[in-house]
């Protein structure tokens, strides 16, 4: 865990998941969302505050982001798993909050950001007292995950500051990286960069 995310810990409200089902309390998925936020901006940097984060909601296909018609906003749509389960509900909006930041209407993100919404889901899971353990189960969300964790003792520092110089993550290009990351390699460099379908 970085420094950076140790020092966030503690600011949001306990809460007792044992009183009710996420599908049934809009108010508290508000609020988890609303802290993911907070966090999530604390470590990579502030939203695009032109952009709308709207209530979470729910898709037989989740988790992922959607965009409002008019792409003034986005929120994360849960999977139907996590309707009945806390766990999930901390592991997937965390995930898409990270998305949530830039929101450039839905283009393929890059494995740099997918990795880095990872690492933000395990660590909020474990802030929030749900054990991380078996997660990600998909593959290429494991790999996204170990480049991220190869930026290095800070890869949350790094990451806010690549992307306050390229502006968003999808920006990020190689010169950036070698420059924050001058060991890593070209073809490290070039796997983070590159686009995927995530599966
Ligand atoms: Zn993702």
């Amino acid at each position: 865990m970085s420094w950076a995310l140790g020092s966030l810990i503690g600011i949001g409200v306990k809460l007792d998941f044992n009183k009710s089902y996420p599908v049934n309390d809009e108010p508290r998925l508000w609020q988890l969302q609303t802290e993911f936020m907070t966090e999530a901006e604390g470590l990579f940097g502030s939203r695009d505050q032109a952009k709308i984060i709207y209530q979470p909601s729910w898709d037989v296909d989740g988790p992922h982001v959607r965009y409002t018609p008019n792409k003034d906003g986005a929120f994360a749509e849960l999977g139907f798993n996590a309707k009945t389960d806390w766990r999930m509900v901390v592991y997937q909006p965390s995930h898409e909050t990270v998305h949530l930041l830039d929101q450039h209407g839905g283009q393929q993100t890059n494995l740099l950001e997918e990795g880095a919404a990872v690492r933000f889901s395990l660590d909020m899971m474990n802030k929030y007292g749900f054990d991380p353990a078996g997660l990600p189960e998909i593959d290429s969300y494991k790999a996204a995950l170990k480049l991220f964790d190869s930026l290095g003792n800070e890869p949350y520092f790094i990451a806010k500051e690549l992307r306050s110089k390229c502006d968003k993550f999808i920006l990020i290009d190689a010169t950036a990286l070698k420059a924050k990351c001058p060991d890593a390699s070209e073809r490290i460099i070039s796997k983070m960069l590159s686009k995927p379908v995530m599966r």
